[in-house]
């Protein structure tokens, strides 16, 4: 087995999070909307999942809806109170999002073109971080929706959410974080937005569920994008799947339990990966510095190497992600790298790493022996 350094593209299951889920499995486990005492039980089980994640979020319980996972989450957030907006008679018709925000928040806001809406895009610095003067001057009494991630999910940047959240609410404006790659790594508080996007398999739950944080205090509430049953508050029609639902409940309670715990133990294993690189003469370049990322996320640049040949090269024996993505079979340069002025050669020699709750000190530096065999010095 190789060593698993892609916790950005999903983290391993807590295995407290499968011992959870195992019963639900059942064939004689009810469905949670049933009225039957086997209903009655999973919608027990549900409800205490929801209270799990909200201790870990600071939000009411009953402010929390789930949904497949954050994708589904920041269409919500965005597509649904935009049309809200709009049903309502707001007249603002303007949606602010970072540059370099993951591709579930971008494309919902720029779909909304087409229903009138003007989406503005704020620069990123070179550390990937929101460029909070060029976001003042976009935001203003047009501005419906900001739209800013907690933690980027390419490079690890972490987002100045305070002054978002100032400049949002100076003009008036609704704000919308999509916690995904935050949950976890560092602290997160919905108490300050509207909306939150949440996801399971980024913080050691399951795939496949997620959460939107919807405050009681929000002055929009949004339409569903989906339509069928009136389940979780009429925002979310379809099933809530128990098994899943009580994955996320056990790893939001492993999460709040190990807070500090784990973000030391990753930034403890990224430093130590680091130090066995340069102690190997490994020539490398850090795209973002260490106080502007998520303990233990690295963005990685290997000048005159390409990452998928790194990748590919290092494939049976450490799993690691490259800083592109592959669309229609064509691999484009990270619209997050390109944002932060990497040209798309340099984008082409960046990989990410991740290192996890599950990772140990003989994973950093192995893959640190590994990488030094296949890149230059
Ligand atoms: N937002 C961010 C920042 C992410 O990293 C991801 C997952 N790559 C998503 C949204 C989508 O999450 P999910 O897989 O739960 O739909």
């Amino acid at each position: 087995m190789s060593i698993y350094l892609d916790g950005h593209s999903t983290t391993p299951l807590a295995p407290e999070a499968l011992e959870a889920m195992s019963p639900w499995w059942h064939a004689q486990a009810g469905n949670p909307h049933s009225p039957h005492l086997a209903g009655m039980l999973a919608a027990q089980a549900v409800e205490n999942a929801r209270s799990e994640l909200a201790s870990l979020v600071g939000s009411d319980p009953q402010e929390l809806i789930f949904t497949s996972g954050a994708t589904e989450a920041n269409n919500i957030a965005i597509r649904g109170t935009a049309l809200a907006a709009l049903e309502g008679g707001i007249d603002r018709r303007e949606i602010v999002v970072s540059a370099i925000e993951h591709k579930s928040v971008l494309s919902s806001a720029h779909s909304l073109r087409s229903a009138g809406f003007r989406i503005i895009e704020a620069p990123v610095t070179e550390n990937g971080v929101i460029d909070i003067l060029a976001l003042e001057r976009m935001v203003g009494d047009r501005t419906l929706l900001v739209s800013v991630m907690a933690v980027n999910n390419e490079v690890g940047s972490i987002q100045p959410l305070a002054d978002i959240v100032r400049i949002a609410r100076a003009a008036g404006a609704l704000v919308h974080v999509d916690a995904a790659q935050g949950i976890g790594k560092v602290p997160f508080d919905c108490v300050d937005f509207d909306f939150a996007s949440l996801s399971s398999h980024k913080m050691y739950g399951p795939m496949g569920i997620g959460a939107l944080f919807v405050s009681s205090a929000a002055h929009v509430r949004p339409l569903p994008v989906l339509f069928g049953g009136s389940q979780e508050a009429g925002i979310r029609p379809g099933t809530v799947p128990t098994p899943l639902v009580v994955g996320f409940g056990a790893a939001a309670r492993v999460s709040r339990s190990r807070l500090g715990t784990d973000a030391t133990h990753s930034r403890t294993l990224s430093a130590l990966f680091l130090e066995e690189l340069r102690s190997r003469q490994v020539q490398f370049i850090e795209n973002i510095p260490e106080p502007s990322r998520a303990p233990g996320s690295l963005s990685l640049r290997f000048p005159g190497n390409d990452a998928m040949s790194i990748i590919a090269r290092a494939g049976d024996r450490i799993a690691i992600s490259e800083g592109s993505a592959c669309t229609s079979g064509k691999i484009t340069a990270s619209h997050v790298l390109l944002q932060m002025g990497l040209t798309e050669e340099q984008a082409s020699e960046t990989v990410r790493l991740y290192f996890s709750r599950y990772n140990t000190e003989a994973d950093a530096t192995e893959a640190a022996l590994v990488l030094s065999q296949i890149v230059g010095r």
